[in-house]
């Protein structure tokens, strides 16, 4: 074991030079203290989940040096069953972006592309993913599409699970009704064992779900006859052509084994980009807050009153996107202004979930592309204005906002450059999403 972690190490440390997956390899990586399902497989943890011991920065310099005396449920669990932890991943700060160029520490480079982008917010974790060529699944997170985006960029598979499947002790948040810990691997059976192992009740998170722990690797044997596949149609407009016809293609597999489609309205798609952003950066603002330079991270030395010592804090250790939402976050719910943002939004957001629940009522799960574009390149990306980039979730803040299990296979590729397809189940449903996904995986190869 101790030969296998120090090459794991040194492979790491190689793939760091070339596509900077990590913002924090330890010196040294802690051996595995028991056996389970676990054993033999590195574990990579995104920068925004507490790992004992080792720098945990949620990709902001306001955190930078902080080393949490503990680490996440998600994580304690993973090392249960045999894991070692061989790094920490590169993320947009805080979860607030979809390129991981809002990073202030380094920029993941695609594997497949280096003048591309991995996604984001998970952008470190699907870039090592990708180009790990020994064991290894990623635990990751998701807000609005950090987990599916990354993993439709890089060819790699994204499990996002129902919200309150997993633990978020120990995950720094960015807006605490959406957050999911998740994970991505290169194949659909990796992201299930990881799952099976993290995913369970937990006394330090009163959100998690009171659900005993399951192994989801016993859905993937089972055969998908007879499942019933919904194509929401608002999920094909104003997506790439090429990556529409892929998507077709591929829903046209599963029906050669024996799947049944049809088309199904969801009606709100087109109010839940906004209403995602009003929550997501709300939330953010109030979590923010506690970022004063006096408990975590940043100290700067103590000058003037409170005030403005966490102003001058504040100012040098956020990034311009994390100020961005502060600003728009404190706005939508201010005193005045609270019931035209916040509260509509949050009206919204039960549309969103009608909407999907609706659907559900007549499919097993829905499909559709999970990004509407390919991997953008970064000299692309620098010319996106905020709106412009925040658009780029369109497809994935839908099933984030209901809190609904999700995942993000490889379908196909355009001009090279994979395409990501996401299926998406009800509450609960990760079985259903990943039998159809293993599947689709198995005659896709
Ligand atoms: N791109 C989205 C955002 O910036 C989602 C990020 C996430 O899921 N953490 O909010």
């Amino acid at each position: 074991m101790k030969e296998f972690v120090q090459e794991v190490l040194e492979k790491s440390k190689a793939i760091q030079k070339k596509y900077s997956p990590f913002i924090t390899i330890p010196e040294k990586i802690d051996l595995p203290k028991t056996k389970g399902r676990l054993t033999g497989i590195a574990i990579s943890v995104k920068d925004n989940i507490c790992t004992k011991d080792i720098q945990t920065t949620a990709g902001s310099k306001i955190l930078e040096g902080y080393v949490p005396p503990f680490s996440a449920t998600a994580v304690i669990n993973a090392l249960k069953e045999g894991a070692f932890i061989i790094g920490k991943t590169a993320m947009d700060e805080f979860g607030f972006g979809t390129f991981s160029v809002n990073c202030a520490y380094c920029i993941p480079k695609n594997p497949l592309d280096i003048s591309r982008s991995c996604g984001g917010s998970s952008g470190g974790a699907s870039c090592l993913t990708l180009a790990a060529d020994f064991p290894h699944i990623a635990l990751a997170e998701s807000t609005g599409g950090s987990i599916s985006c990354p993993a439709a960029f890089t060819g790699t598979v994204g499990l996002t699970p129902t919200y309150g499947r997993v633990s978020r002790w120990g995950l720094i948040d960015y807006a605490n009704s959406l957050d999911k810990i998740g994970c991505i691997g290169k194949t659909v059976h990796d992201v299930t064992l990881l799952l099976s192992v993290i995913a369970g009740p937990d006394n330090y998170d009163s959100t998690v779900l009171d659900i005993p722990k399951e192994d989801f690797t016993l859905y993937l044997k089972e055969k998908i006859k007879g499942v019933k596949i919904g194509v929401p149609k608002e999920y094909f407009e104003n997506v790439n052509e090429k990556i529409v016809k892929v998507v077709w293609n591929s829903i046209q597999k599963l029906e050669n084994l024996g799947a049944s489609y049809k088309e199904v309205s969801l009606p709100h798609t087109k109010y839940s980009l906004s209403a995602y952003y009003i929550i997501a950066m709300a939330e953010s603002s109030t979590n923010l807050a506690k970022f004063c330079g006096m408990r975590y991270g940043l100290h700067l030395p103590l000058q003037g009153n409170y005030d403005e010592y966490f102003s001058v804090v504040r100012a040098n250790g956020f990034g311009e996107e994390a100020k961005r939402r502060i600003i728009l976050g404190t706005f939508a719910r201010m005193a005045g202004f609270r019931d035209a943002y916040y509260l509509k939004a949050l009206k919204v957001r039960t549309k969103v979930i009608e909407d999907f629940k609706l659907a559900f009522k007549k499919f097993d799960v829905l499909i559709a592309p999970t990004m509407p574009v390919v991997a953008p390149k970064f000299d692309e990306i620098e010319k996106l204005s905020p709106i412009e980039q925040y658009m780029m979730d369109i497809l994935t803040v839908g099933p984030n906002l209901a809190g609904i299990p999700h995942i993000s296979i490889p379908c196909g590729s355009v001009n090279g450059l994979p395409v990501g397809m996401h299926i998406i189940g009800d509450h609960l449903q990760e079985g259903k999403i990943l039998q159809v996904a293993y599947a689709f995986e198995q005659v896709n190869k």
